[in-house]
């Protein structure tokens, strides 16, 4: 670090902060910093490509914290080939495979898609998800870029340089690449991970990614070329070019799937593009990139982003960005019945069961190198638990810096702080209640007042929006074998079958019902009645008879009330049932 930073905020973010600020300063003084991420719209989005953009972003909205100007650019990489349909998208059939070797933006959208096409469809989705994030970027269409003739100077410059741009992919070709090709376009990020374990749904992601075929333009008899046309005829890229003058830019290609030949120059022709790892240097360059992060297995020989710092360098006069590794996000136990837009977890997905400051601490709290998993299963109620601990710190003073940072990070950007819940009520409590209730509002009201009556929730919206999302974790995520069923008839064989200890532990509670009737009060219920029933006091400490004592009591209740052994916390499930239904459920 160097000597002259004043910063006092310890975290990843901060760092690499003062790194590209220097770097941009000694580039391009003056200039506004340049960050950039890219994401192919080749099918749904996956949330694992989310540190693609959340990694810059994070950069970039500290240096606007600091009052600088940056651009973060989103190149979406739309413009690359469709190479497979992807499964289990709704409105997408087995047809849509005639389209494969077409741009992403000439691929019909899904059937009842309000968008033209099948990039700006899936693009829309995770467009949407950036918004609720708070990801302030410039969305760059490379569609649009190389159709409008945007790259020109630099597709010339990279044929008159065809021969320096094969040397330099020469040095890496006997190399084993491990990544299988590397830096391929993955459905949703143009920089696949490297996994090692994968999901079902990880494994259609890489599948998507094509990285093993990687077409860096080698393997042509007729000379390498960096760049190839989408056919004159049937829009697809299986073209071979034949020829190439430097002096007119004629270029004479034939298509392999159509017969179709034409020639064409190069000084006006818009209907092609480099080869990706002749492509990404070029647009370091041309855009100026100070800082764009990669998936890990770029750091391979051979990789993209190891021959694109040669070629920006040796072909394109430019100096390679910063470019941390990241490392692999997992998703922990997303539901299959959740996965109807294409089997994989998007951004969306994660944003329906959590809100968009939980989603930003994740990827603020680690450093890119740290992998780390998103939880759809039981575990986001701990993790709530823990953000909520957090906010508490924060309040009284009592937080770390790194985590004070990581928080604010989260909680806002630098065009101010996202939306939050007025009354973050425990997700977990949300959870139990939106489960019991199945949404039913009044009665969800009913218990969310009765939590704290002496400071009552008014109305369900100042549990907003975390309410929403504990509810859709719930209805999407939970299974339906492990949702909670309250009874409807009491259990008369099990009441009939209690013991005189047991037949007075039920009236003990129900005696306290009333008098107790609040989540604290409830609490102090439930764990009580065991002491009195030992002659205990009732603040007494638990000995480990106590402790066994009040687990079989618990298992008692969950059995009258729900059937099952274990459930929601009782003082929740107490609420929840209600107090008439509770007196008819353990009464008899
Ligand atoms: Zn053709």
């Amino acid at each position: 670090m160097a000597e002259s930073q004043t910063s006092t905020e310890t975290d990843w973010v901060s760092r690499f902060a003062d790194d590209v600020i220097a770097e941009s300063e000694r580039r391009a003084p003056g200039k506004p910093v340049v960050v950039a991420s890219g994401l192919s719209p080749s099918g749904p989005i996956h949330l694992g490509n989310l540190r693609e953009v959340m990694t810059p972003h994070l950069v970039a909205d500290e240096i606007r914290r600091r009052g600088l100007t940056v651009r973060h650019l989103i190149s979406w990489d739309d413009y690359d080939r469709y190479r497979k349909v992807p499964a289990g998208v709704a409105g997408v059939d087995a047809s849509w495979a005639e389209h494969i070797g077409k741009p992403l933006t000439s691929v019909p959208a899904p059937t009842g898609s309000a968008y033209p096409n099948w990039a700006e469809h899936f693009k829309a989705a995770m467009a949407g998800a950036l918004d609720e994030l708070g990801v302030e970027y410039d969305g760059i269409s490379q569609t649009e870029q190389y159709t409008a003739g945007t790259y020109r100077e630099q597709i010339l410059h990279a044929m008159r340089h065809r021969a320096d741009i094969d040397a330099v992919l020469d040095r890496y070709r006997t190399k084993k690449d491990p990544a299988g090709g590397g830096g391929g376009q993955g459905t949703g990020g143009r920089k696949p991970q490297q996994q090692k374990k994968v999901d079902e749904a990880e494994l259609e992601a890489a599948e998507g990614s094509g990285a093993a075929d990687e077409d860096d333009g080698s393997g042509n008899s007729a000379g390498y070329f960096p760049y190839k046309p989408y056919c004159g005829n049937c829009e697809k890229d299986l073209t071979v070019v034949t020829s190439y003058d430097d002096d007119t830019t004629e270029l004479n290609y034939t298509c392999s799937a159509c017969g179709f030949a034409e020639t064409v120059r190069l000084s006006e022709f818009n209907r092609g593009k480099l080869v990706w790892k002749v492509d990404w240097p070029m647009r370091w360059a041309y855009e100026g990139v100070i800082f764009e992060p990669s998936g890990v297995d770029h750091s391979s020989p051979g990789s993209s982003f190891v021959v694109g710092g040669q070629i920006v360098r040796e072909v394109f006069d430019g100096v390679q960005p910063i470019g941390p590794m990241y490392a692999f996000v997992g998703i922990s136990g997303m539901a299959k019945m959740s996965s109807s837009k294409g089997g994989v977890p998007t951004p969306a997905d994660a944003l329906e069961i959590m809100e968009a400051p939980l989603l930003r601490w994740l990827y603020a709290r680690r450093r890119p190198n740290q992998s780390f998993k998103i939880a759809f299963d039981q575990e986001i109620q701990r993790l709530y638990d823990e953000w909520d601990s957090l906010a508490r710190k924060v309040a009284d003073g009592s937080v770390l810096p790194a985590d004070a940072a990581a928080y604010a990070r989260a909680v806002g950007t630098a065009a101010g702080e996202l939306p939050s819940t007025p009354r973050p009520l425990p997700y977990r409590t949300l959870a139990s209640v939106a489960d019991i209730t199945a949404g039913a509002e009044d009665q969800t009201l009913r218990i969310l007042s009765e939590l704290d009556p002496e400071n009552p929730l008014t109305s369900l919206d100042e549990a907003r929006p975390r309410l929403d999302r504990a509810e859709s974790w719930i209805t999407t995520q939970v299974p339906a074998e492990a949702r909670t069923i309250v009874r409807e008839e009491s259990d008369k064989e099990l009441l009939g079958s209690l013991d005189e200890q047991g037949r007075e532990s039920l009236r003990l509670l129900l005696e306290g019902l009333d008098s107790h009737w609040s989540l604290d009060g409830l609490t102090t219920l439930v764990y009580g009645v065991p002491k009195v029933l030992a002659g205990l006091a009732p603040d007494a400490k638990p000995t480990p008879e106590l402790k066994a004592a009040q687990r079989s009591f618990f298992a008692l209740l969950y059995r009258l009330l729900v059937s099952r052994d274990t459930g929601p916390r009782l003082p929740t499930l107490l609420l929840a049932v209600g107090a008439d239904r509770v007196r008819r459920l353990l009464a008899g």
